[in-house]
């Protein structure tokens, strides 16, 4: 093994968290990372265009097992600063819904920004390294890594750890962070995969797969009001991802159809008009005639609008804004967007992210307890906590 090099920080992750944390650090900054490249995850985020941030987040756009503790440092940087640097670098971007920011060309540019601004900081990157080994010293941490077949060994005042969460193993995804901190006696919190399509062991959707409408989906008591999409294996669309968040094995969602008008108001009034309609014909000018093959067949819907009493359509519009699912699982961390669960906040300071106990240890972005919605929000979380954590290991000097 070659001599020891001294770093003052090291960041664990050159995803999203790392680099921003890279930028504000101060000096003598190294950054490690097994990929290939930085930022893989931006470079695939909102379908290319990496949706950046959101002009709306606030706390509550955010889980975790503490509902405070991410506000100290979303109120410290926030949306406008890095829409700020985004708008600095030239890089044209657009609202597409919701106050969801994205690239008008590529998510590259984002990734080109974070490295531009980490070598302007004089921060050091290297990639396809490994990490063979985390040990505590008296005045900070050694490091064994590994990278070009050859072994190095590292120490540093501050280490970061900043390597994400499980999703996307093929990503190159790992525990990492979480192992790390069992290693110095961090609380874990119950990891699963968030922003996640949900599934259906019968695959009931199979037949209706591709069809997709406005809904309500509402999940532990929380409702998204976005698009439902029926899945050859389940339910996606962002009003089941987001939904998913908050859905735990073995609960039921809730689905409504109907999230703009009431239709038994408009199912009576057709009787009124054409009441020897089919009822399915008229619900057929309601929602996506595939839709209506499937519940009819579901519900039995075989009569007449002119047979139905009011109890028998309120019944029926019952179902169509309460339709209720029992998911038997989700697609896993193979595709969700993000971990739901992670490092337990209780054991790090929300205005520096240093953990509580091990002095110079720090947790940022996804690998903590704390997860965002749909929308920018993950990314602006990973902005956010890098920026503090960055900007109290610089005040270190
Ligand atoms: C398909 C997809 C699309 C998404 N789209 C959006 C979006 O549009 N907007 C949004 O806000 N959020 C989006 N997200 C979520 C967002 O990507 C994450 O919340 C965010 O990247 C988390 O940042 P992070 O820095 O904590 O982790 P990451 O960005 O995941 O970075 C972690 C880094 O650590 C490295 N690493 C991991 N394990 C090791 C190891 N053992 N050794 C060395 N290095 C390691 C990884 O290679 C990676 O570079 C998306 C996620 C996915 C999967």
């Amino acid at each position: 093994m070659q001599k020891t090099t001294h770093y003052k920080t090291i960041i664990l992750g050159a995803g999203a968290a790392g680099m921003m944390c890279a930028i504000h650090a101060g000096e003598d900054v190294l950054v490690l990372d097994h990929a290939k490249a930085a930022g893989e995850k931006i470079r695939i985020s909102g379908g290319g265009r990496c949706n950046f941030t959101n002009m709306y987040a606030g706390p509550e756009n955010y889980l975790g097992g503490n509902p405070h503790f991410h506000k100290s440092a979303l109120a410290r940087y926030t949306q406008w600063d890095f829409i700020d640097m985004v708008a600095r670098h030239g890089i044209a971007y657009h609202e597409k819904t919701l106050g969801q920011l994205f690239c008008d060309d590529s998510a590259k540019q984002i990734i080109a920004m974070l490295l531009d601004e980490m070598t302007r900081a004089g921060a050091t990157l290297w990639l396809q390294t490994s990490i063979v080994e985390v040990a505590k010293t008296d005045s900070g941490y050694r490091l064994v890594v590994e990278g070009g077949g050859k072994r190095k060994q590292l120490t540093c005042d501050a280490l970061v750890l900043a390597t994400g969460g499980k999703s996307i193993p093929k990503m190159g995804a790992t525990g990492l962070a979480y192992d790390i901190a069992r290693q110095f006696g961090l609380a874990v919190t119950e990891t699963r995969a968030g922003l996640v399509p949900l599934t259906f062991s019968d695959k009931r959707f199979a037949p209706i797969s591709g069809v997709a409408l406005p809904s309500i989906a509402t999940a532990g008591g929380k409702s998204f009001e976005e698009a439902v999409l029926f899945t050859h294996r389940g339910l996606s669309g962002p009003a089941i991802l987001q939904a998913s968040s908050y859905w735990q094995e073995g609960e039921e969602i809730t689905l409504n159809l109907f999230p703009s008008s009431d239709p038994f108001v408009l199912l009576r009034a057709e009787r009124q008009k054409a009441g020897r309609k089919q009822i399915s014909s008229a619900l057929a000018t309601l929602l996506p005639a595939r839709l209506v093959d499937h519940l009819s067949e579901e519900l039995g819907l075989k009569s007449r609008l002119a047979d139905q009493s009011d109890a028998a359509l309120s019944t029926l519009c019952e179902h169509l804004t309460h339709w209720r699912l029992r998911p038997s699982g989700s697609e896993g961390y193979r595709t969700a967007e993000v971990t739901l669960g992670g490092i337990d906040t209780d054991g790090l300071s929300s205005k520096t992210m240093e953990t509580k106990t091990v002095p110079g240890l720090y947790v940022i972005g996804e690998a903590a307890d704390v997860t965002g919605w749909l929308g920018g929000f993950n990314f602006q979380w990973a902005w956010s906590s890098g920026f503090a954590a960055g900007m109290a290991i610089r005040a270190r000097e």
